[in-house]
């Protein structure tokens, strides 16, 4: 198994945090992300600590249920309307804002009150709305605008639409609305142009409206579109029943310098819309989403979106930052890093949100930390992963091949040390000397060359070594090893019978062919009766272009259902465990591995206690290659 370089990883790496990156990006701004960015700076609406701070600077005289189970269902008369009016007026508050629309005439002494009252309260803004235009297909809306009697009367005219976003949240007020030529402020606008008695017209710029000292962050582009930071409770404002204002029972002295705003808060009357602090599921009225809007301006405190550059660059940040950190850290140290990184971009967006008022967009944020740390969490674990698998493996088969190479070395150890102790303790004669002489030294090359196939199948597997790529007559392999397993086979009696049909000629390395041929034969030889016969076979398969070599044995045969797995390593199966034969179950995955490195295979055919047939399939050698072919 190869393991890829860090340079190849690397170059994998990057960019596959660099697609995570943008892929995130897309998802921040996709509706979806738009969406998930809303509900999470709502969260950070409610969590964060602004209580309601009864400010002094605003009240509230609401058409409640009380109101209308005394006066009737709405419309309310405007007498009540006037009264009311008037009666707050005397505590001389800066202005008053009616979220009331007056469009038509109702009864003639209901309106006369109500004009009455205007005359006498100059600070006053009245209502205005868009409402859908049927009759002209080419308008989309028209103004639904105080009856002229009393447009004239008001201090000015502000729409009251505080539409809500796709999710049904109001979160935003659009300061101007246009339609059929004409524009108007919104109420709260209009407002805050009479408390801070801004004469004049509200100035304006691409980015900003002015009122005398308050500047204001509605950006043309975006509508005029301005976030109301809501506080955090019920109850933001002082606010009093209309019921008890026509009562008497609220002092006048209540409104003094504040603006007050007169609308309806009954429920059921359809003027109600989730903002993002209606944790419980209960609508704020619009009257007191005019208010709030209202507060905001009147305090500066402005919710500012974060600049999408700024966002673009704390997402690409976050991306890298994690790509760094994977890609230079291990192990705790990385977690731990990770850990202060999801710290920050998670905390970062709630404390810009409480101490800046920056509407930063937190989930595209934590997106940019979760995406590139999974991604290239399991890039590493997978290619670290595949790194230990691969050492794991180099370490078991050394391991198994240590055993292999000890196990194999103690038969020609044991000759030599044998012969040497013979040759010195005991008087031997000259011939005796030379026999011990000659396996001694016999034994010690079969120990050398044994030790050099070994390496080279070690390098094999470990693809180190090239394969020598030579035609190998197939007639002189299966000469030399019978010769060389005769004394075993003869000490079993065993005939060894060899055929060789044409001149077959394999394509390859002849010690490693041979080496094969060898622990197949002598494996034949080990799990064979006494007195049996094994046949070696070495033919050509011109056709399919292949040499092959044949082992047939009339031993013990395999069972069927270790047919499969004695090519494993270190897989023996039960009967050759129980025959008291040795072996480490390690010649067979050698045999194939060396087929599998010429191109060839390796096959077994057998019948248990008849026999069986191993075939080795080498890619053949041209033929006449043989003249200068030669090991
Ligand atoms: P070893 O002979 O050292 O156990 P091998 O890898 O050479 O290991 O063989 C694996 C297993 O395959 C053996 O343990 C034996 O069960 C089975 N086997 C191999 N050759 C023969 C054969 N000619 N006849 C019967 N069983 C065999």
């Amino acid at each position: 198994m190869r393991t890829e370089g860090p340079l190849t990883r690397l170059a994998l790496f990057l960019p596959i945090m660099a697609a995570t990156a943008a892929a995130v990006w897309l998802i921040g701004g996709s509706a979806y992300g738009v969406q998930m960015n809303a509900y999470v700076s709502d969260l950070f609406s409610r969590l964060r600590e602004r209580p309601a701070d009864s400010t002094q600077q605003i009240a509230l005289v609401a058409i409640d249920d009380a109101t209308l189970a005394r006066f009737g269902n709405l419309p309310l008369d405007r007498r009540l309307v006037a009264m009311a009016l008037l009666q707050v007026f005397r505590g001389r508050p800066a202005v008053v804002a009616i979220d009331i629309w007056f469009p038509e005439a109702s009864n003639p002494e209901s309106d006369q009150a109500l004009t009455v009252a205007l005359q006498a309260c100059p600070q006053t803004v009245l209502a205005s709305a868009l409402v859908p235009d049927d009759r002209a297909a080419q308008e989309p809306a028209r103004w639904l605008e105080p009856l002229p009697d009393f447009g004239k009367l008001a201090g000015s005219i502000g729409h009251v639409h505080a539409d809500p976003d796709v999710d049904g949240v109001t979160r935003q007020v659009l300061l101007a609305k246009s339609a059929g030529g004409r524009r108007h402020w919104a109420l709260s606008l209009e407002a805050l142009r009479l408390y801070t008695r801004h004469e004049g017209p509200i100035l304006e710029d691409e980015q900003t409206l002015v009122v005398g000292t308050h500047i204001i962050p509605a950006a043309k582009n975006n509508q005029r579109a301005l976030l109301v930071n809501f506080p955090v409770g019920e109850g933001a404002f002082v606010r009093h029943s209309l019921l008890e204002v026509v009562d008497g029972r609220v002092l006048p002295e209540q409104f003094t310098g504040r603006a007050v705003f007169i609308g309806t808060t009954a429920q059921g009357a359809g003027d109600s819309w989730f903002t993002p602090v209606s944790s419980q599921g209960r609508p704020m009225p619009g009257v007191e989403i005019h208010a709030n809007l209202l507060h905001t301006m009147m305090n500066d405190s402005f919710l500012r979106p974060l600049r999408e550059s700024s966002a673009l660059a704390a997402v690409a940040l976050t991306a890298a930052c994690v790509a760094v950190l994977l890609l230079s850290l291990r192990g705790a140290w990385l977690a731990v890093a990770l850990a202060l990184v999801a710290a920050a971009v998670h905390g970062a967006p709630f404390l810009l949100f409480v101490k800046r008022q920056v509407v930063a967009p937190a989930f595209s944020f934590s997106l940019a930390f979760w995406g590139p740390a999974l991604v290239g969490g399991v890039f590493q674990y997978l290619t670290v992963w595949r790194r230990y698998v691969a050492a794991d493996a180099t370490s078991r088969r050394l391991r198994g091949r240590m055993e292999m190479v000890s196990h194999e070395m103690r038969s020609p150890l044991t000759a030599i040390q044998g012969s040497g102790e013979v040759i010195s303790r005991y008087p031997v004669d000259e011939a005796r000397r030379k026999q011990l002489g000659d396996m001694i030294s016999r034994e010690s090359q079969r120990l050398a060359g044994m030790v050099e196939r070994f390496l080279d199948v070690e390098r094999l597997e470990a693809g180190e070594l090239q394969l020598r790529r030579a035609p190998v007559p197939l007639r002189g392999v299966v000469e030399r090893t019978l010769e060389r397993l005769q004394p075993l086979a003869a000490r079993k009696e065993i005939v060894m019978e060899a055929t060789i049909n044409g001149q077959p000629q394999a394509l390859g390395d002849s010690e490693l062919i041979e080496f094969a041929l060898y622990n197949l034969v002598s494996n034949a030889i080990k799990y064979s009766p006494e007195g049996s016969k094994v046949e070696v076979l070495a033919r050509p398969n011109t056709l399919l272009g292949l040499a092959f070599l044949e082992v047939t044995d009339q031993g013990t045969g395999i069972a069927t259902e270790d047919q499969a797995r004695v090519f494993e390593r270190f897989y023996r199966a039960e009967g050759a465990r129980q025959s008291g034969q040795s072996g480490l179950g390690l010649g067979l995955s050698i045999v194939r591995e060396i087929a599998r490195h010429h191109g060839g295979s390796v096959m077994l055919d057998s019948v248990p206690g008849r026999g069986s047939k191993f075939s080795l399939s080498l890619p053949a050698a041209e033929a006449g290659a043989s003249a200068t072919a030669g090991h």
